[in-house]
């Protein structure tokens, strides 16, 4: 029988008369003929409350206790999901990460899925069980301990069982009923997508909109995964929802597919640096090694042999990055005149697949948010994405000014 994967966030599952909810939905895609699997969340504000916990428990935490607590919230909904569905007279039964097994690294609280073995599923599906819940967001190491896979992992644990197991669609069943051109509480003329390329999602995930984890989608992405992001809360027809799928299955769209934002960035600029060859390795690769996610940097033209380095990464690790960079400067690496963040910063970016093709998107943008008085100060772009640091306070402004501009309310 065909296999379907349907995944259910925390809100589809916050109780149980939610779980009874999605157990339904479950139950008619059964009836449709699928032997499904279902993923589960913890329940909304459980990981949260785990995760406080350990903190106030153990500040400086030993990562693998934090994941042996903060994956225990998926174990109860798994075991209830799995109950309501036999209460409905479905075969089901429920499995914990390292049941089945779901093998991951040892990166606690981030690590990665290396490989499924869907012999156990497979074997009780052959025997005539129709539903396995699987708790989402946890693994196994190779040295046998419990492991989890960063917050917002069970969309990952949906794509990677969807891979594993051959499915015709993985379904993510989440409180909004699909992928939007923007924040729809930013915008009020925000569309639902009906359906969006992986990379194009892959931009959106990374840039800010909390639908999918990142992970999920490239991982969607490389085994051709058909993604749906759907509403649990409303009736569904099959052509709910948002697909995200190959770039091929879409026929029309416009150049810019969404606006996205992130609130939390920040800008670093460190000044009077020595222009040198291996100054950019000096600078980032102990940045890196500090853990700082680097995103836009700008070189500055160099005066007298010295230039300016600008660079954003996100307001949380500003910390990190100056601690970073005074411990260079310890060590010999590199010297500056000054270390200036500027923490009162947003990102909006732009994105579509069609700017592959047509030119004049970058002026567009620029054009728009000059109209509004937005002053820009970082610009990047990739072959599907331009990205601005803007001040704070401007960014619902330019999110809207843009999706009026691209005009993002019509479809393509
Ligand atoms: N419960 C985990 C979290 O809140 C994983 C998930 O829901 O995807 O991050
Ligand atoms: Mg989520």
């Amino acid at each position: 029988m065909p296999v379907l994967v349907m995944k259910f966030g925390g809100t589809s599952v916050a109780n149980p008369d939610r779980i009874r909810r999605a157990a339904k939905r479950v139950g008619v895609e059964v009836a449709k003929g699928y032997d499904v699997i279902v993923i589960v969340s913890a329940m909304s504000g459980k990981t949260n409350e785990l995760v406080g916990w350990v903190n106030e428990t153990s500040p400086l935490y030993d990562a693998r206790e934090y994941d042996a607590v903060v994956s225990s919230g998926e174990n109860v909904t798994a075991g209830l999901m799995a109950l309501t569905l036999q209460e409905m007279d479905i075969p089901a039964r429920s499995w914990q990460g390292w049941q089945v097994p779901v093998k991951t690294t040892t990166a606690h609280s981030a690590a990665r899925i290396e490989d499924i073995p869907p012999e156990n599923i497979m074997a009780k599906f052959a025997q005539g069980m129709r539903v396995a819940v699987v708790a989402g967001f946890q693994g196994i190491s190779p040295e046998g301990r419990i492991t989890t896979l960063g917050r917002g992992g069970s969309d990952t644990t949906a794509v990677a069982f969807a891979a594993a197991m051959g499915a015709e669609r993985c379904d993510i069943y989440t409180d909004v009923d699909g992928v939007y051109t923007t924040d729809p509480r930013i915008s009020s003329k925000a569309r639902k997508l009906d359906r969006i390329a992986f990379e194009e999602m892959l931009e959106l995930a990374s840039l800010g909109a909390k639908v999918l984890q990142t992970r999920s989608v490239e991982l969607a992405m490389r085994y051709n995964v058909r993604l749906r992001v759907l509403s649990s809360f409303e009736e569904q027809s099959d052509d709910a929802g948002t697909l995200v799928c190959a770039e091929e299955e879409i026929m029309e769209s416009n150049v810019v597919t969404g606006i996205a934002y992130s609130r939390d960035e920040a800008k670093m600029t460190l000044l009077s640096v020595a222009d040198r060859p291996g100054i950019a390795a000096a600078i980032f690769g102990p940045l890196s090694d500090a853990g700082v996610n680097v995103d836009m940097i700008i070189q500055n033209i160099s005066e007298d042999g010295q230039t300016d380095m600008t660079f954003s990464c996100p307001t949380d690790q500003v910390m990190r990055a100056e601690k970073a960079m005074k411990d260079a400067v310890a060590a010999g690496q590199i010297e500056y005149g000054d270390l200036m963040a500027d923490t009162d910063v947003a990102k909006v970016s732009a994105v579509g697949i069609g700017m592959r093709s047509q030119s004049g998107v970058a002026a567009q943008m620029f054009k728009t948010l000059s109209d509004e008085g937005i002053n820009i100060k970082v610009i990047s772009t990739s072959e599907i994405k331009i990205s601005v640091l803007i001040d704070r306070k401007y960014m619902e402004l330019a999110v809207q000014a843009l999706h009026d501009a691209f005009q993002l309310d019509k479809a393509g």
